[in-house]
């Protein structure tokens, strides 16, 4: 087969051009939306969110102390399982309480991971809660929810790259692109 690799995506949908113009922009209406406040308390949802949410902070001129945790509703396949493991502990909790929280993750998909997410950050009372995703999909969300700083809007389709996997491949791609369907196995 030498010489006949074909990429393992099907087209390419934001380039990292679009994707740092876009992060550009997201990081500006944080920085305005905050520009009172006290430091914010970042929870990136890994490991998808990870790259996003490092660039993202990183041109944000507001204060933000990041920290990361681990969900997976996912489990290596190409539909959401349903099933969404959180884990927020205890020390976390109170980390959360009386803090502004931005709540980051990749992609807003059934809405499963972020809504689950944002009811226990409440009850953990802080002192505001937004959320931040870098790509919806279009799909009729199973837990819809109001996401405060969106990135892009993308069809129903698997995406990898920019920081998202599909079985801890293709994260390193620099853009953003929909993956071979040949390649999924539902
Ligand atoms: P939800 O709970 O909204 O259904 O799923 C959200 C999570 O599923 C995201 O945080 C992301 O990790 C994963 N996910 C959903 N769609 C995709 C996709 O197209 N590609 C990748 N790599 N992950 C996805
Ligand atoms: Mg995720």
């Amino acid at each position: 087969m030498a010489g006949t690799m074909q990429p393992v995506y099907e087209r390419i949908l934001m380039d990292a051009a679009q994707i740092a113009a876009v992060v550009d922009s997201l990081a500006e209406r944080i920085d305005r939306s905050y520009a009172a406040c006290e430091p914010l308390l970042a929870l990136v949802v890994l490991e998808g969110a990870r790259r996003f949410a490092d660039d993202l902070l990183s041109r944000m001129q507001h204060p933000v102390e990041p920290v990361f945790i681990s969900t997976s509703s996912y489990h290596g396949g190409t539909h959401s399982a349903g099933i969404v493991k959180i884990v927020i502990p205890p020390a976390l909790g109170k980390a959360i309480g009386g803090r502004h929280i931005l709540l980051i993750d990749d992609i807003y998909d059934t809405g499963l991971t972020l809504s689950s997410l944002a009811e226990q950050i409440k009850q953990f009372a802080p002192a505001s809660l937004k959320t931040c995703v870098l790509l919806e999909k279009k799909t009729p969300h199973k837990k819809p929810l109001r996401v405060d700083f969106l990135g892009f809007t993308v069809e129903d389709t698997f995406v990898v790259g920019y920081g998202l996997d599909y079985r801890n491949q293709y994260r390193d791609l620099p853009f953003i692109a929909a993956l071979r369907k040949d390649l999924t196995t539902g």
